[in-house]
């Protein structure tokens, strides 16, 4: 637990709090504890990091059994495309419409660090670090280690090729802000408030988790691209800690929109 103690009363809360939940005095030290990043109370940090995760797997899962029912078990290529394009744009637009009241609600935290250009800077270093080992790291998978683009890959580059507006809009831009409002102001903050190298660990290791398809038909290529997942899952959750939102959501969604671009021009 990272405590202090109140100048006023005398005891003792977490030092991420804004004030004393006893006696109300002020956190002398608030700005300079949390640095750029975002701590909403507990109960809304717990609410955030469910809501992308839990509820959002949910309510996927329910959208496309209400897919599967309408166009059959077996549905044909390009009704697999029209059912991946309507279970990602209206899961993610949901959530995204949820999470935009909480933005509302708390847009003086949630916005704070968007005020500092200081941390564009630092995004801009980050983000470069990111696209570019990407790209070297995509490079030397597919070169030594024989990765290629699997099922998971096609269909969603059918996807973006048959709604590109939509896919710059949903994935370029919405899906980032969620992952960011989820995994960042949500659990990372969460767990930040007890141990850092803690929020860093778990987040990483979730953060890379969902992005795998275990469900995919080739699933030795899939697991190949774990270095890829890992290191977007380190430079996100460094960006926000050091950056703010700002730092993580701009490099999240110029790195989204980027591949979205060039999958559309490929
Ligand atoms: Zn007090």
């Amino acid at each position: 637990m990272s405590n202090m103690k109140c100048d006023q009363c005398k005891r003792e809360y977490n030092r991420y709090s804004p004030e004393c939940p006893e006696c109300k005095n002020p956190n002398p030290d608030y700005e300079k504890n949390i640095g750029q990043k975002t701590f909403l109370p507990i109960k809304y940090q717990i609410i955030f990091a469910l809501l992308g995760s839990v509820f959002f797997t949910l309510l996927a899962g329910v959208i496309q059994l209400i897919c599967y029912a309408k166009f059959g078990s077996e549905p044909s290529h390009s009704q697999e495309i029209t059912i991946l394009a309507i279970s990602t744009f209206v899961t993610d637009g949901i959530i995204f419409l949820i999470f935009l009241l909480f933005i509302i609600k708390f847009r003086k935290d949630i916005l704070r660090s968007f005020k500092v250009w200081k941390n564009y800077i630092g995004m801009a270093i980050v983000f470069g670090l990111l696209f570019g080992l990407s790209l070297l790291g995509q490079f030397l998978l597919q070169h030594f280690c024989g990765l290629h683009d699997g099922e998971n890959e096609r269909l969603l580059n059918d996807v973006i090729a048959t709604y590109p507006a939509l896919s710059i809009i949903f994935i370029g831009f919405l899906a980032p802000i969620c992952e960011e409002m989820t995994y960042r102001v949500g659990l990372f903050s969460l767990l930040h408030r007890y141990k850092k190298w803690v929020a860093y660990v778990v987040t990483i290791v979730i953060f890379t988790l969902i992005h795998i398809h275990f469900t995919a038909e080739d699933l030795p290529n899939e697991l190949l691209n774990i270095p890829l997942y890992l290191l977007g899952a380190i430079a996100l959750t460094f960006a926000y800690d050091k950056f703010g939102l700002a730092g993580s959501i701009c490099c999240h969604i110029l790195n989204n929109t980027i591949l979205v671009i060039m999958r559309i021009a490929s």
